[in-house]
């Protein structure tokens, strides 16, 4: 198993195309600078330069170096809270337009894939989301309630149909979500950024923005050796903000995700594992994940960092799950262990933050950024040409801090690191 730097993510060293970007060493000046070379940046890069705008895009590491190239790659609709429970954080009328616009996500994601050509291993089989228990189970099926309500396109599959799908009979249950999908994500971020610059989009790529500062009713953006000049900034720095202290900065909970790739597996044997290459995750406490890629890889995910003493824990707890869920493939190499930073809210809910004359800061997906973070870098795109804050899945808010969040980090960090030392080997 490689060790745990930037080259030993899966996605960082399969996707199939690079952009090539160069660092700014210019003063140069644009309609919008964007800061962030993620999903979300990337896709208000993307629609700003489709409609003609001229945008510039700084990112501090390479394209993807954030969440954005390091995740599951689950294309889902909408965020981890129930719909019910986002209608009543926010308020009737303004839950059912963020459950509504999100709910569309994974059909945005697929659209763009199409319309520019993304070479990124999409699969459109449905995402399973795994009841490890009765207790699991009856969460999926009140679930299943609430999104039949919203005639969103959704079964809940039986023991025994979920071990076909999955070729594992760990689970009691599955909620079989049709709408969503799987990508390999470092492909889907290049891409979107491949389709802006060929849109006339700049890019620069190990950029990273020092400082921001509005002068005369523009906004200037210093990097060491250049500068960007804007009427407008759009901030999708997330759970990889760096370097840049702004009141806008991102507030937020880190909480790490890490996942272990296996490598190729045999046709035959991997066969009837996740055979329509849903992606799955699952109901227990500390979450896992589980998917293969388009070279047949197993990947496998769950909560913790692997810096320092959690490496060998997580690393031991996911073989003793490989031998529990598909015991034909427990002996393969774990070709690649990666992982990555999660912006988590305390109400799991993203936030717009408009620190100024058309600039906003986007970020605290909680986890779930492939569909939102295209759909919220889309609108915001949309509402910096015409204006409109309809335009917004979410009204902005003046600031935002979230509180004990050093602690909370530990809290989850610790959590995690215990499960998995002690979750027992055969329990569900
Ligand atoms: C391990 C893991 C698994 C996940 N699994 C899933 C999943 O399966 N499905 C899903 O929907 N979501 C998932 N997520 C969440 C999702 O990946 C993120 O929400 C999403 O990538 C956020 O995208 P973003 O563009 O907002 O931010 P990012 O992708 O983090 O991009 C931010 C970028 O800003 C750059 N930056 C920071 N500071 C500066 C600066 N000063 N100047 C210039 N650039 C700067 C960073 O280098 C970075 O590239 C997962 C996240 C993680 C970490």
């Amino acid at each position: 198993m490689r060790s745990d730097k930037d080259s030993d993510n899966l996605w960082a060293n399969t996707a199939r195309v690079e952009c090539g970007a160069s660092a700014l060493r210019d003063d140069i000046t644009a309609d919008v600078l964007v800061v962030g070379g993620g999903f979300t940046g990337c896709c208000a890069a993307l629609q700003l330069a489709k409609s003609g705008a001229g945008v510039c895009l700084l990112e501090a590491r390479s394209l993807g170096y954030g969440g954005s190239g390091r995740n599951v790659g689950l294309v889902n609709a909408g965020l981890w809270l129930e719909p019910d429970r986002i209608e009543r954080i926010l308020g009737s009328a303004a839950g059912v337009r963020l459950n509504e616009t999100l709910a569309l996500g994974p059909a945005q994601v697929f659209s763009l894939i199409e319309e520019h050509g993304i070479d990124c291993d999409a699969t459109r089989t449905g995402t399973l989301h795994c009841a490890h228990s009765e207790s699991g189970l009856a969460d999926l099926r009140e679930r299943l309630r609430q999104y039949r309500a919203r005639d969103w396109n959704v079964d809940l599959l039986d023991s025994n149909e979920t071990a076909l799908k999955t070729g594992t009979s760990r689970y009691c249950g599955a909620l079989w979500d049709h709408r969503a999908g799987t990508i390999q994500p470092m492909a889907y971020v290049r891409g979107l950024a491949i389709a802006a610059m060929a849109s006339g989009a700049r890019i620069f790529e190990m950029s990273p923005v020092t400082e921001i500062v509005c002068k005369q009713g523009q906004w200037v953006a210093a990097t060491e050796n250049g500068s960007v000049r804007a009427d407008a900034v759009v901030l999708a720095t997330n759970a990889y903000h760096q370097g840049l202290r702004h009141d806008a900065r991102p507030s937020y909970t880190p909480v790490n995700f890490f996942q272990v790739a296996t490598t190729p597996i045999d046709d035959e044997i991997v066969g009837s594992i996740l055979a329509e290459r849903q992606g799955a995750w699952d109901t227990m406490k500390v979450m896992s994940s589980f998917r293969v890629d388009a070279e047949r890889r197993f990947v496998l995910g769950s909560v913790g960092s692997l810096d320092g003493f959690g490496r060998q824990v997580h690393c031991a707890w996911a073989r003793r799950r490989l031998e529990e869920m598909y015991p034909a493939i427990s002996d393969s190499e774990f070709e690649f262990a990666w992982s990555g930073r999660i912006a988590m809210t305390s109400n799991h809910l993203p936030r717009i933050v408009k620190f100024g004359e058309r600039a906003l800061a986007i970020y605290g997906y909680s986890g779930r950024g492939i569909g939102p973070g295209t759909v919220f870098g889309t609108s915001v795109a949309n509402y910096l040409l015409s204006g409109n804050g309809d335009d917004l899945p979410l009204e902005p808010v003046g600031a935002h801090r979230e509180l004990l969040s050093k602690f909370k980090q530990i809290g989850y960090e610790l959590g995690a690191t215990g499960y998995h030392l002690t979750v027992s080997r055969g329990a569900r």
